[in-house]
């Protein structure tokens, strides 16, 4: 696993300091608006599970935590642009203070349509967490308040981003070597 991996872009403790860092910023910008409903995190599967399951044990207010699926990209590398919900809430977020908790922004184009999807159920708020935030030319134009790291358009593993479901569960983030996809 780890030598299919060129470069190490955030080590484990990047992660964790940056993380924690996000965490306690969402924790003082709710800290007025949560009330005792508390505020709902969900978390896009599968690439945002790790980020959310660090996010949340930093955020130091009630929260309810719900999961998402959605599939853009198939077994490739690309955003197919094609947005299917593989699983949807169980939460119903009407009325409700919404952090939408994504492992990257690449296209943006999964995010512009969960956003649209989300909004027309009727949140009393939304803001996105993303974890990164590619440089990537044509990037959707997604108001994302929390973002961890900008990163270059390359194809990155770890840390829950997979390639072919795999790699997920590094501790880090890397890139991958182009002859593993090629
Ligand atoms: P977008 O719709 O913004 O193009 O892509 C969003 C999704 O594509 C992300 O949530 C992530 O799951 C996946 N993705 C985008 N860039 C990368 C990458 O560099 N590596 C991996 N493993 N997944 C990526
Ligand atoms: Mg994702």
């Amino acid at each position: 696993m780890h030598n299919d991996i060129s470069e190490i872009y955030f080590s484990e403790q990047d992660l964790a300091d940056r993380v924690r860092e996000m965490g306690e910023a969402i924790t003082r910008d709710y800290a007025g608006v949560a009330g005792s409903d508390g505020i709902v995190v969900i978390s896009i599967l599968r690439g945002g599970a790790v980020f959310t399951c660090d996010l949340i044990r930093a955020i130091d207010l009630p929260l309810e935590v719900d999961f998402m699926a959605v599939s853009s990209y198939g077994n490739g590398v690309k955003s197919s642009g094609v947005v299917r919900i593989l699983k949807d809430l169980n939460t119903d977020i009407r009325g409700r203070h919404v952090i939408i908790a994504e492992d990257i922004i690449d296209s943006g184009l999964t995010l512009k349509y969960l956003m649209q999807n989300l909004e027309s159920r009727g949140p009393a708020s939304m803001t996105v967490a993303a974890l990164m935030r590619k440089n990537t030319e044509n990037q959707a134009d997604i108001p994302c308040r929390y973002v961890g790291f900008t990163c270059p358009d390359k194809f990155i593993v770890g840390y829950g981003l997979d390639y072919a479901e795999r790699y997920r569960n590094l501790p880090y983030i890397g890139v991958l070597k182009p002859e593993i996809y090629q």
